[in-house]
């Protein structure tokens, strides 16, 4: 059943892949106009729905490298067997057969903003009217480097993406010894999902307590203290999984033994049967590519009514490689992919933007397999800084509950459909 899913999807993609093939190797349309979006994660695919949407006449190509999209919200909830990765997994086919999104399976590796066209992985060129760069986020090995790709998928996974290393952590946690050490780290802030390395940690705890209950969590934290919901970690962490989880803040990771799986921190070292590491995170390369990386050599600036970048024109960035201090979540993707889609639909119709754009951000996590909590928060622009203001309102759970726990199961179906039905 799987397998033939999974033969479903490449043909599917295959076919419309094949089916525009022609159209982008030769010159496209003179009267219409193309957008070409590059990543089909919360932004990327998100922005290509609701352009083709609110303004058919444009046409919209969107370049993803994968086969699939895989939700990371929920993955966390793989670790501790409540939910699968096929239950996480979604196809691109709605996009083009309902909407009119020309689809592309292949990887972005080169962007010429001179010349407004980006290159495939098979030496295609692709023109664009305007570019919208969303590639999610990528890993910086500097201080790492013992942690090869092959270690990374096949013995110390970040699971960070969610895919082959979030069920590989999940295998780990099933074949670890009884009364064995699970160490997970956690990088410098900013980095994806700011709570979601402490919902990790509820998930691990909840399989140690359900299947190897003599089991230790030691969580390194190279932060000062719990980054998001602290006071809903803490009191959880406390009522349910004080006899599993040791939390060490400021205790960042300087050395890896990956033959021994032991880790030198700031303050230890500790050996572990199953070690997480996440490394600290910056915009995906094709950022790099395209030009538009300019803040610590990072993250992408941008013009947050229209999120066309600061360092290059008719380039558009969304999603978590922006430099902001908004929460790099997909909620936060998926608002912003919309404020970016009716700018790049204005722009093109010479047109006036919003002045003003307002969204907000409801992020849940999942405590244990069925209780949830979260945080909310309102955002406008504010013309004096020039930035995303929090705007009075928003709130944070501060006991989980089963309520929550249905809201962050209907949230998370409401977006998938959102980006992908
Ligand atoms: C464990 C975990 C739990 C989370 N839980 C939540 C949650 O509960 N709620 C929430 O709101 N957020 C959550 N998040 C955060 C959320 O997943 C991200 O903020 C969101 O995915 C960001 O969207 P994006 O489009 O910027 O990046 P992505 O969704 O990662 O999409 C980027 C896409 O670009 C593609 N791509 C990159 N480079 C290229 C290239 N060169 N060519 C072609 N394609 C390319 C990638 O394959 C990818 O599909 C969680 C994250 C994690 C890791």
């Amino acid at each position: 059943m799987q397998e033939k899913r999974r033969a479903f999807i490449k043909t599917t993609v295959l076919a419309s892949s094949l089916a525009i093939f022609s159209g982008i190797a030769t010159a496209k349309n003179k009267q219409q106009r193309r957008v070409v979006i590059i990543g089909g994660g919360f932004a990327g695919a998100t922005t290509a729905k609701y352009i083709r949407m609110w303004s058919p006449d444009l046409e919209v190509i969107l370049i993803e490298k994968k086969t699939a999209f895989v939700s990371c919200p929920q993955s966390n909830l793989v670790l501790s067997g409540h939910r699968t990765l096929q239950q996480l997994t979604f196809d691109y086919h709605a996009l083009s057969s309902h909407y009119g999104v020309k689809m592309i399976q292949a990887t972005v590796n080169a962007v010429d903003v001179d010349n407004k066209n980006v290159r495939l992985d098979d030496g295609t060129v692709v023109q664009y009217d305007r570019l919208i760069v969303a590639p999610g986020v990528d890993f910086i090995y500097d201080q790492l480097s013992m942690l090869t790709p092959e270690i990374v998928e096949t013995k110390i996974p970040h699971a960070w993406k969610a895919g082959p290393q979030t069920q590989l952590l999940h295998e780990q946690l099933k074949a670890m010894p009884k009364g064995g050490k699970v160490v997970m780290t956690i990088p410098q802030a900013p980095f994806r999902c700011p709570p979601g390395p402490y919902e990790r940690a509820c998930q691990i705890a909840l399989f140690l307590k359900q299947h190897n209950p003599t089991a230790k969590l030691i969580i390194l934290d190279a932060n000062g203290d719990i980054v998001s919901k602290k006071a809903l970690f803490k009191g959880v962490w406390d009522d349910l999984y004080a006899d599993i989880i040791e939390y060490q803040p400021s205790n960042g990771v300087e050395n890896i033994d990956v033959d021994t799986l032991t880790i030198e921190s700031v303050f230890d070292s500790v050996q572990a049967d199953v070690l997480n590491v996440i490394p600290p995170q910056r915009a995906g390369k094709v950022a790099e590519l395209a030009g538009v990386i300019n803040v610590d050599k990072r993250w992408c600036e941008v013009d947050f009514r229209t999120y066309e970048s600061t360092a290059v024109k008719d380039v558009h960035v969304i999603g978590d490689a922006v430099a902001s201090t908004l929460p790099k979540s997909g909620h936060i993707a998926n608002v912003q992919a919309k404020v970016c889609a009716a700018a790049v639909i204005a722009l093109l119709h010479e047109q006036e933007v919003e002045p003003e754009p307002v969204f907000g951000n409801t992020c849940y996590s999942f405590t244990d397999g069925e209780k949830a909590g979260h945080v909310a928060a309102v955002f406008r622009y504010d013309p004096k800084t020039e930035k995303m203001a929090v705007m009075p309102g928003g709130g944070i759970t501060a006991v989980p509950t089963l309520l929550e726990g249905e809201f962050a199961d209907a949230w998370a179906h409401n977006i998938w459909s959102d980006i992908l039905r």
